[in-house]
């Protein structure tokens, strides 16, 4: 079965009756498509919470968060349905996965039990969704994540199988044409349930999209698109109407919250165009994401927080060769992929964000060089177009820089990325002063 659309709905999208019942209306069509859905906005959070009490032992405390839970989706059916048949289906659903949050009071906590756990949202809320569609009569199946989407030992989505895999559910049901799934919750290579981590709803959504070579993919948000710049810290950001894959992935990579990091490769590597849209304003142009270039010279600026900074210096180094292969090495050995490098003739900078293998990368390290730690660090990422006959471009940044100290620059590794590394006590600022340098004037001129 060819899925035309594919549209995925995050937490602020579903996180009301009242959302749910504008989701419902945005969704109608006569095409073949699959609605992904995520948790409830908050739910996920309220998830990690209960993990975190059961972890450390504290039952009541849990319990509490539960029932708080469990209530605010009480007061949430209570809107959502009109009918008492969806009620009472849906007083059912909760009651089955309350009992089940309630159910590792005893039991050893591991990162499998949270896992099941933090999958709870979605299940609930892709239910839900899926009554609420039966009571107003919208034909509908509700396709279960955990039977297609997988992820193997190197946490890497498996997409012949998802395609394999989804395409045999969706078999089951020849005549139907919309479906309803979870996002962000998988299978590991253990089977067992796992997640594509936080925002990853919208990695399901592109994954599904290119392992079927749908039409389109739409992302549907709270906003209007892709902005120039984080509206959460900085004011007079503005939508872009087009960008390349390339692009977009590397914002969403560098920081930009509207898109997990890793959404954009799937889609890019099927060539399935992504359009990001504003559930509270379907009307706005958003931003479509193609092989389309978005011919500005400046595009859009990125923050990526909790960036560690490693300096390696050694004395070896001048004229070693081989020096680099064997740093990389222990990077490679603990599967710690490094964002950012700078070198000089007798040390080597770089930053990491995967910290969980910190310890021992820096003990292998400190063998053969001396090594300098600055945790704290925030990677600004300008997204543009620079290709390499074309000049201004440092000096335009580094003006946008010039009260902000730099630990480390990165020019000339893509044509389409400057990087920047900072302490993150100035990213606020400066994100607000490349704002105003780089973009203000060519907008305020427009
Ligand atoms: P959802 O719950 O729909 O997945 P998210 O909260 O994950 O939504 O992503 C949308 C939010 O991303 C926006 O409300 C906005 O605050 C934030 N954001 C950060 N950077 C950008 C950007 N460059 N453009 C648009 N939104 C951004
Ligand atoms: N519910 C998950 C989260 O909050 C996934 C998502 O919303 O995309 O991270
Ligand atoms: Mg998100």
């Amino acid at each position: 079965m060819h899925i035309k659309k594919v549209l995925k709905f995050g937490g602020t999208s579903v996180g009301a009756p009242e959302r749910m019942f504008d989701v419902a209306k945005l969704i109608r069509s006569n095409d073949t498509r699959i609605v992904v859905l995520s948790a409830v906005s908050g739910v996920t959070n309220q998830l990690v919470e209960i993990s975190k009490c059961y972890h450390n032992g504290d039952k009541d405390k849990a319990a509490l968060h539960i029932k708080q839970l469990h209530e605010k989706y009480q007061g949430f059916i209570a809107k959502l349905y009109s009918k008492e048949d969806a009620k009472k289906k849906a007083v059912a659903l909760l009651e089955e996965h309350f009992k089940f949050l309630l159910n590792f009071a005893n039991d050893l906590f591991t990162v499998h039990e949270e896992r099941a756990i933090l999958a709870q949202g979605e299940l609930i809320s892709t239910a839900l969704f899926q009554y609420y569609l039966e009571e107003i009569g919208e034909k509908s199946v509700l396709l279960p994540a955990l039977e297609f989407m997988r992820i193997d030992e190197d946490k890497e989505p498996m997409l012949d199988y998802i395609r394999e895999n989804l395409n045999i559910e969706l078999n089951k049901h020849k005549d139907c044409k919309l479906f309803i799934t979870q996002g962000y919750i998988c299978r590991n290579s253990y089977g067992k349930v796992d997640n594509l981590k936080r925002g990853g709803s919208d990695y399901t959504a592109s994954l599904i999209g290119a392992a079927l070579k749908s039409d389109e993919i739409q992302i549907w948000t709270d906003i209007d698109g892709m902005h120039n710049n984080d509206p959460r810290f900085v004011d007079k950001t503005y939508p872009i109407a087009e960008m390349s894959f390339d692009e977009a992935a590397e914002l969403a990579y560098f920081g930009a919250k509207i898109l997990h990091p890793s959404s954009i490769l799937p889609a890019w590597q099927e060539n399935v165009p992504v359009r990001l849209l504003n559930t509270m304003q379907p009307e706005a142009k958003g931003t479509l994401i193609s092989t389309n270039d978005s011919n500005r010279t400046y595009v859009a600026v990125a923050a990526k927080d909790g960036i560690v900074a490693i300096k390696i210096r050694s004395s070896r180094m001048l004229l070693a060769y081989g020096f680099l292969r064997s740093i990389f090495e222990v990077f490679e050995r603990y599967k710690t992929p490094i964002d950012m490098i700078t070198t000089s003739e007798v040390a080597v900078s770089l930053t990491i964000d995967d910290t969980t293998h910190l310890k021992d990368i820096l003990k292998e390290l400190e063998e053969y060089a001396s090594v300098d730690v600055d945790k704290d660090q925030t990677i600004i990422c300008i997204v543009g177009n620079f290709a390499s006959e074309s000049y201004g471009h440092a000096q335009d940044v580094l003006k946008a820089f010039s009260k902000i100290p730099i630990r480390m620059i990165s020019y000339g590794g893509s044509k389409k990325n400057i990087s920047l590394l900072i302490n993150s006590k100035y990213k606020k600022q400066a994100l607000q002063s490349v704002n105003d340098v780089l973009f203000m004037p060519q907008e305020v001129l427009a």
